[in-house]
């Protein structure tokens, strides 16, 4: 069965040199991908990657390092793309007190914005939260509609549990690492009713290519730590991880 990866950054310029081959060999491997957007020109990037390719979806939205660019005035466009058809949520949104590119208050304010965006135009979101567990947990909790994506899931197993009625968890390449211990803790206790496919590329390129670039096909190495980790079948963490990304994104079986 084809695989799904529901985060790729396709538009990174990591992929300039052969954006169009690896288009290719999407369309022939996998099921789809969704490309996300972190700005107003990725967000559009997204689209446009959605309008040309059946076997790519979109997401729309403001990531927390690059909140620099919202305005009143980039936020009405951003809902305007947010209401195209093949605009399947919006994000990345959330807090990153990692990098700190802003300040916590207006990362907050941008994040929150951003939700009441998604409830108005009833979408779920993809939640990127880095070292910033608390406060996107009690900004959320201000939300209680609102559901989607804990995206490259960054909590713990305890925290997880709290989560999984709203939320899916992406899971990525950084299972594959070596120390990953946490993250395996969290996939065992997890069901796998909850537990989506992601890359993250062209970053978080999962074991046996870690340091090289990522790409889509590569959520097959995540699909297979998950396989050995649980003890099921690569074809039920295909089948399962598939069925959760089209009914989070809202994507149905003939629609693609
Ligand atoms: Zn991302």
């Amino acid at each position: 069965m084809k695989l799904i990866d529901s985060h790729a950054h396709m538009d990174n310029e990591a992929f300039d040199i052969d954006r169009d081959e690896l288009f290719e060999k999407i369309e022939k491997e996998m099921d789809f991908i969704v490309n996300i957007g972190y700005d107003l020109e990725s967000s559009k990037k997204s689209i446009e990657y959605a309008h040309k390719y059946g076997f790519v979806y979109a997401t729309v939205g403001f990531h927390p390092d690059e909140i620099v660019g919202y305005s009143t005035e980039a936020e009405k466009e951003l809902e305007e793309l947010a209401k195209d058809p093949r605009v399947v949520a919006i994000g990345e949104i959330g807090l990153d007190y990692h990098w700190m590119t802003h300040p916590k208050e207006k990362q907050q304010e941008i994040f929150r914005r951003q939700l009441e965006l998604a409830k108005r135009v009833g979408k779920p979101v993809v939640i990127h939260s880095r070292e910033a567990m608390e406060d996107t947990l009690n900004i959320l909790n201000e939300y209680p509609e609102i559901k989607g994506i804990f995206h490259c899931y960054p909590g713990s197993a305890e925290t997880a549990k709290t989560l999984l009625d709203r939320f899916y968890l992406g899971i990525g390449g950084v299972l594959t690492f070596k120390n990953a211990r946490k993250l395996v803790e969290v996939v065992k206790n997890v069901p796998m009713d909850r537990i989506i496919l992601e890359t993250d590329c062209p970053y978080m390129t999962p074991a046996p290519f870690r340091g090289k670039r990522n790409e889509p096909v590569y959520v097959k190495y995540v699909a297979e730590k998950i396989a050995e980790i649980k003890g099921i079948e690569f074809e039920e963490v295909a089948v399962k991880t598939n069925a959760n990304t089209r009914k989070v994104y809202g994507i149905s079986e003939e629609n693609k």
